[in-house]
């Protein structure tokens, strides 16, 4: 199983985590939104992904992503569950 899909620079901050994640919202219901940078060559530079719901976007300003992404954590208090 190879997991090398994407180049192996390493972020220069000691706080680094993991996958390239720049900021981090839990919500109301236990999820957390994702703030990702996935670097300079990507046209949608920074995602927010959600784990609660299926919510992603991407953004070319990392301030925008994150205003975003806490934008969503506030509001996301139930999953869209569809049974
Ligand atoms: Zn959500």
């Amino acid at each position: 199983m190879s997991q090398s899909t994407s180049t192996t620079q390493q972020p220069p901050s000691p706080t680094a985590r993991p996958d390239g994640v720049i900021a981090q919202y839990p919500t109301p219901a236990g999820a957390t939104v994702h703030v990702t940078d996935l670097g300079p060559d990507t046209h949608w530079r920074y995602t927010s992904q959600c784990t609660g719901c299926p919510h992603k976007d991407g953004y070319r300003n990392a301030d925008t992503a994150r205003s975003y992404a806490r934008t969503h954590a506030k509001k996301c208090y139930e999953p869209a569950v569809t049974a």
